[in-house]
């Protein structure tokens, strides 16, 4: 007999189930199934292969019985890797006993760092568009998510003045992404010195998720963490996902003041234990020997990034805008007079593209594609939106 008692708890009942993006991909792979020739644009899967070194010493690594419990905290050669990064390419004093915890993606990293720090009923400011899962580990949290929309209009980058604008006495975190999943957008050191003079005035912390930032193309990457005062209330989270094409390895790490950095630990302990073994020395390998993958991927994606903002200029109805890192691209499409979900489940059924709306990441009006995939069939996606569109 099935039990009377009442669940999922309030932390899981306020979490989304539907119209996210795999719920799109779901449909996508139904209609490929039934025989449609279908165009994904939906996923930010990366199409590149992980680098050939990371998979080889994966694989003596297992061969050699690297197949046990790391240290919690993660393997010392990668927490090393990682500090030493952090260190020559960001600016940042990072030690890799004290201040960094490697974590099961960077989705564990900042389900772990809002754990730890957000109260139940506190709120984390967010600037929208936003990557869609914060709004679930926030959830999971048990906190709030305010959210603060930005304007094409202004880059979609976010001001402090409006991030000021949604403190209140319960605010306990600001959350920013640069570059943006899923417009694109990549702060500047303005914006950032802005945000963290916030931070400092109204005694905030700051959970930066910096997934993306190999990926810039006009502007640079500057983690805030590294502007004067910020290292003792920021959270770096980041992964080897995106960096290297590694989103199945499932490395990702946390950076935080070492206070901090011991009890996000203990929450990664009580979810996962540790990473996986081999895939932690992958990691170090690529750390080591794979500048050469990422620099082709920034070159294709670049490319890549030209050719859809040319062919979204050239949509009547669409408002395009030039993405400056990442791999996603946010058009307005709000003169088309659809919202996002009628948008794009016609644009599905009619064209067979699959693409985000931008309600998943909390700003109607938009959608996003993602173009990582390879250039001829983002391409034939883009040819055949501006078809559908055209014919409206
Ligand atoms: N943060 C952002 C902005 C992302 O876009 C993603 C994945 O798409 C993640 C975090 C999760 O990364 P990982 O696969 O390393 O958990």
């Amino acid at each position: 007999m099935p039990t009377k008692r009442k669940f999922p708890n309030s932390r899981m009942s306020s979490i989304a189930m539907s119209g996210g993006i795999r719920e799109i991909l779901t449909l996508a792979g139904r209609m490929e199934q039934e025989g449609r020739s279908i165009i994904h644009m939906e996923i930010g899967r990366p199409d590149f292969d992980s680098p050939e070194c990371a998979k080889k010493v994966a694989v003596h690594a297992i061969e050699s019985g690297n197949v046990h419990y790391t240290d919690m905290a993660g393997a010392y050669d990668l927490r090393c890797a990682v500090a030493d990064k952090y260190r020559r390419e960001n600016g940042m004093d990072v030690d890799a006993d004290k201040n960094v915890v490697i974590t099961n993606g960077a989705m564990e990293a900042l389900t772990a760092s809002m754990l730890t720090l957000l109260e139940p009923g506190e709120e984390i400011i967010v600037p929208a568009p936003y990557f869609s899962a914060y709004a679930d580990e926030i959830a999971i949290s048990d906190a709030k998510l305010v959210a603060v929309p930005t304007k094409m209009e202004n880059d979609f980058r976010v001001r402090a003045e409006d991030i000021a604008a949604a403190v209140t006495p319960k605010t306990a975190a600001i959350l920013i992404n640069s570059p943006n999943n899923p417009s694109g957008t990549v702060l500047t050191r303005k914006d950032l010195e802005d945000i963290a003079a916030l931070a400092i005035e109204k005694d905030l912390w700051v959970i930066s998720d910096e997934c993306y930032e190999k990926f810039v193309y006009d502007g640079e990457h500057i983690s805030i963490a590294s502007l004067p005062g910020m290292a003792e209330r920021t959270v770096t989270c980041s992964a080897a996902s995106k960096t290297w094409s590694m989103t199945g390895w499932r490395i990702g790490w946390i950076v935080a003041p070492e206070s901090m950095r011991q009890y996000a630990n203990k929450c990664h302990q009580n979810l996962t234990t540790c990473a996986n073994s081999f895939a932690q020395a992958g990691v170090v390998e690529a750390f080591a020997h794979a500048d050469g993958d990422v620099k082709a991927m920034i070159d294709e994606y670049r490319r890549r990034r030209d050719m859809v903002v040319r062919w979204l200029s050239d949509i009547k109805g669409f408002e395009a805008y030039t993405p400056s890192g990442a791999f996603y691209a946010f058009p307005r499409i709000a003169k088309l007079g659809m919202d996002g979900f009628k948008f794009c489940s016609w644009l599905l059924e009619r064209s067979g593209v699959s693409t985000v709306p931008g309600e998943v990441f909390g700003m109607p009006g938009h959608i996003r594609i993602a173009y990582c995939r390879e250039y001829d069939y983002i391409e034939e996606g883009l040819s055949r939106i501006k078809k559908a569109v055209e014919s409206l």
